[in-house]
C-alpha cells in the first residue's frame, strides 16, 4: 500500500515556520513573503495556501500577479510588475545561494526567486496526523507493507517516515507526478498488487494506475475522480476499516456461495429422484435464501476488532 505524504499521512494543513532571505538588508522576510504570496494566490497546493495565510496573518498587502503558471509537483510561477517570480523546489532555479542550499529537517522547504536565482527559502511545517502511526501498524498486520511516496525532498520524507514507522527502504522521495504513476506501475511489474492512497492533483495518475486507488475526501476533485474509493473520514484508519470490511464482505460472499451450492447439490438430486416432497423442497428453497440473507446481514454489525 503506497501512501502519499502531504495531505495523506500528514494533515496537509501547513504553516510557514521560517523565512530565510539571502540578503535581509536588501529584501527582508516580509517583502519576500509578499512576493511568494502573490504567486501562490493562484495555486491550491497546501504549501501555497500556507504561504498566502502567512502573508495575510502578518497583514502584508499582497500585490496582484499575472500570467500564473502552475508547475505540478514542483511549484508555481507568475509575473509581478513585469518580474517573473518562481516559488517551489530548488531545481526550478539555476542558482541557489550556498546559505540557502540545505533544506531544513523539520518541514518542507521551498524557494522564492527570479531571474534564475533563489532569493529566499521558506520552511513550511506540516503535522503528521495522530492516527497515521497506528494505521501503518494495522496495515502491516493485514499483510500490507506501507510505502511512503512524495514529491517532497528526502529529508522531509524521512522525518515523516520515522514518525509513522515506515522503514527507510520503503521511502520514495523527490518523485515527480508523472513518476508517481511509473512507481506504481513498477511495483505492479514486480508482481505486487498495489493500493495507493492520495489526495492531490499530482496523485491522480497514480491512483488510476493502482489496482486500488483510495482518495482522501478532503483532497482534490481530480484525486476523487481517479480513485475507486473516496474516504469521507479523511484519515488513514479509514483505509484499514475499508480493507477489513471488504475482506469480511468477500468472506461472506464465499460462505453464501458455499451454502447455496451445498444445499442445492444435496437437495436437487433428492427431488429428482422423487424422494423429496415438493412442499418441503419449496420450504427448503426459501430457507436457503433466508439463510444467505441473514448471513449477509451480519455485516451490518461489523466493527473493527481491537
Ligand atoms: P506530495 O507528493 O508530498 O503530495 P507534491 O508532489 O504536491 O507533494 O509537491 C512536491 C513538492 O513540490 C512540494 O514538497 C513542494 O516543495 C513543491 N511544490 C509543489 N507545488 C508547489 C507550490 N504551489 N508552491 C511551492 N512549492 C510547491
Ligand atoms: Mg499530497
Amino acid at each position: 500500500i503506497v501512501l502519499d505524504k502531504t495531505g495523506t499521512v500528514t494533515s496537509g494543513v501547513m504553516s510557514v515556520s521560517m523565512v530565510r532571505p539571502v540578503d535581509a538588508a536588501a529584501l527582508d522576510a516580509d517583502a519576500l513573503l509578499r512576493l511568494a504570496a502573490a504567486v501562490e494566490a493562484g495555486s491550491e497546493h497546501p504549501v501555497a495556501r500556507a504561504i498566502v495565510v502567512a502573508a495575510t496573518s502578518r497583514a502584508i498587502e499582497v500585490p496582484r500577479a499575472t500570467d500564473f503558471v502552475s508547475l505540478p509537483g514542483a511549484g508555481a510561477r507568475a509575473a509581478i510588475k513585469g518580474t517573473v517570480v518562481t516559488v517551489g523546489r530548488a531545481d526550478l532555479f539555476d542558482e541557489v545561494p550556498q546559505a540557502l542550499a540545505r533544506p531544513t529537517v523539520d518541514g518542507t522547504t521551498v524557494w522564492v526567486g527570479w531571474g534564475g536565482r533563489a532569493h529566499a527559502s521558506l520552511t513550511v511545517a506540516d503535522t503528521v496526523r495522530r492516527s497515521s502511526q497506528r494505521a501503518v501498524r494495522d496495515l502491516a498486520e493485514l499483510g500490507l507493507p506501507a510505502y511512503l511516496l512524495t514529491g517532497d525532498h528526502d529529508q522531509a520524507a524521512l522525518t515523516v517516515a520515522r514518525d509513522v514507522g515506515i522503514p527507510v527502504g520503503r521511502v520514495i522521495a523527490d518523485v515527480r507526478p508523472q513518476d508517481k504513476h511509473a512507481m506504481i506501475a513498477d511495483l505492479q511489474k514486480r508482481g505486487k498488487v498495489v493500493a495507493m492512497v492520495g489526495d492531490g492533483v499530482n496523485d491522480a495518475a497514480a491512483l488510476a494506475q493502482a489496482d486500488l486507488g483510495i482518495a482522501m475526501g478532503t483532497g482534490t476533485d481530480v484525486a476523487a475522480d481517479s480513485a475507486d474509493i473516496v474516504l469521507l473520514r479523511s484519515e488513514l484508519p479509514a483505509v484499514v476499516d475499508a480493507i477489513e470490511l471488504s475482506r469480511a464482505t468477500l468472506r461472506t460472499i464465499k460462505q453464501n456461495l458455499g451454502w447455496a451450492f451445498g444445499y442445492n447439490i444435496a437437495a436437487i438430486p433428492l427431488a429428482m429422484a422423487g424422494l423429496l416432497n415438493p412442499m418441503i423442497a419449496g420450504a427448503a428453497m426459501a430457507a436457503s435464501s433466508v439463510l444467505v440473507v441473514s448471513n449477509s446481514l451480519r455485516l451490518r454489525r461489523w466493527s473493527r476488532q481491537g
